[in-house]
């Protein structure tokens, strides 16, 4: 296959994995998406590694695919139950993001574990307002710093029951504080960040060039400035 021809083949191949994740809550198989695009191994490969260059999935060592954000294929902490699909999300801000991008999926039941002491945690959360609750959400990474290792990242998106909380954990591992915010905040947040992902000709957003979003937010600057 020529260079343009397998640059042909990246955006037909970006939306069956993201519409497999949206439709089934499962990554697609290789084989699946031979038959789906009719093409072979090796070009299938070829593409594969071009769309991991452009962060639009993240593969492990072997090659399979772990995320198409907000879709996870491994558990990063969070489940996402809609009526009839059930998602692995990619972090606190992924898991909140899928009833919004998901048109099947708009409202779901979101649950984890409170990272310090794992109290299980759980929210119904929907596209009209954000969900009640006082729990506090974490990220420990800054987004201009976001894919220096996005899986560490993702893992350290997630939602502690209270400060108290936050402050054990961060202690304990003589971390720095990280930004923290409310559950209004990561509902904002997650609410349109993945608009368009699931249709054609979608133009990934920098988390480096969307303060403006941020900040639209109300995420603490501490996290985009
Ligand atoms: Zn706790
Ligand atoms: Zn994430």
């Amino acid at each position: 296959m020529t260079h343009d021809a397998s640059a042909q083949l990246l955006e037909p191949l970006r939306l069956a994995i993201y519409r497999h994740f949206a439709d089934t809550g499962r990554a697609p198989t290789r084989e699946v998406l031979q038959l789906e695009l009719a093409v072979g191994p090796d070009d299938l490969e070829a593409a594969m590694v071009s769309l991991a260059a452009s962060r639009l999935v993240v593969l492990d060592g072997d090659g399979s695919i772990v995320m198409a954000h907000p879709f996870a294929s491994v558990s990063f902490g969070f489940s996402v139950m809609g009526a009839t699909t059930l998602y692995w999300g990619g972090c606190a801000w992924d898991a909140f993001a899928i009833p919004h991008l998901v048109p099947h999926e708009p409202r779901v039941l979101i649950a984890t574990t409170c990272p310090a002491c794992e109290r299980a945690l759980a929210w119904v959360v929907g596209t009209d307002e954000p969900p009640a609750g006082s729990e506090l959400v974490r990220f420990a990474t800054p987004a201009a710093r976001a894919w220096d290792d996005v899986v560490a990242t993702c893992q350290q998106q997630r939602i502690f029951c209270s400060q108290a909380c936050i402050d054990e954990w961060t202690a304990a591992r003589s971390e720095p504080e990280g930004t923290v915010f409310d559950l209004s905040t990561l509902w904002r947040l997650a609410r349109g960040w993945y608009a368009g992902r699931l249709d054609a000709n979608y133009q990934r957003r920098e988390p480096a060039e969307a303060a403006e979003y941020f900040a639209a937010a109300g995420v603490p600057s501490s996290f985009w400035s």
